[in-house]
């Protein structure tokens, strides 16, 4: 009879002190998003998909060659007239050759950021896009510019 009661009351303790974890939630502030409707605002220095803007890029090749796993493609013919493009200390340097080809293997890209760093105009860049899950590898390449010659 004693160990029936006792087993009651065990019992008992557990779901209050199961309901007052949920009750303690319950008024706390929401830690949760719902996502896709609601996202976080990534921190200024934060590497998501690299980025270019091609109007600033003056085809230097700088972020081609610095890439430790060779995922950008840039192919360039000379430019007949060079276009003008302002550096990021705001001095005028010229393009020399007009792009062609200019792309990026994202499957391969390791996020390291290099290719930013140096880049002379601030053309490219890491965003705060880390949504770049697709379905096929193919996908993954972000053309940039694609001229057909
Ligand atoms: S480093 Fe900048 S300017 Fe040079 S090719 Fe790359 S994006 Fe263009
Ligand atoms: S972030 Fe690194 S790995 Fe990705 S494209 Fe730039 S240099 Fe290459």
């Amino acid at each position: 009879m004693v160990r029936y009661f006792s087993a009651i009351v065990i019992g008992l303790l557990s779901v209050l002190k199961g309901m007052a974890v949920t009750v303690k939630y319950f008024f706390s502030k929401k830690v949760t998003m719902e996502y896709p409707d609601q996202r976080w605002k990534m921190p200024d220095r934060f590497r998501g998909k690299v980025g270019c803007d091609t109007n600033k890029c003056i085809s230097c090749l700088y972020c081609v060659n610095i890439c430790p796993v060779s995922c950008i493609t840039l192919e360039n013919v000379k430019a007949e007239i060079p276009a003008v493009v302002t550096n990021l200390e705001g001095k005028e340097m010229k393009r020399l050759k007009n792009i062609t080809k200019f792309e990026v293997d994202i499957s391969r890209c390791i996020f390291c950021g290099l290719c930013t760093e140096g880049c002379p105009t601030g053309a490219i860049y890491m965003s705060h896009d880390y949504e770049i899950s697709c379905y096929t590898r193919k996908d993954m390449v972000y053309q940039w510019v694609k001229t057909k010659l």
